[in-house]
């Protein structure tokens, strides 16, 4: 009699790495329901203000990076206009206003 033991499709494989999927960038909504290119960042020594809040992202604070997927004069405009946003006011503003 066999027994089941080993499950095929628990094997091990394709293991998810969160990190480096956090690490990569995405496509969101942003402010205006637009899409967005979404990167999440670690703030080195420079600070930003974040556009949600108008507050300032201190230094060593995980946040996001975003710029426009339609952009009017395309990706290298988009990406000369990004923008640095606290992560919850990144979320905010994307749930804020689609729909
Ligand atoms: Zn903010």
């Amino acid at each position: 009699m066999r027994r089941s033991t080993k499950r095929p499709y628990a094997a091990g494989h394709v293991p998810l790495d969160m990190d480096r999927i956090g690490a990569m960038a995405r496509s969101e909504a942003g402010p205006g329901g637009g899409s967005f290119t979404v990167r999440q960042v670690r703030n080195d020594a420079k600070s930003y203000t974040c556009p949600g809040c108008n507050h300032t992202i201190a230094a060593g604070l995980t946040h996001v990076v975003a710029w426009s997927n339609e952009h009017l004069f395309g990706a290298d405009a988009a990406l000369a206009e990004r923008r640095h946003w606290h992560s919850g006011c990144w979320r905010a503003a994307g749930r804020g206003r689609v729909g």
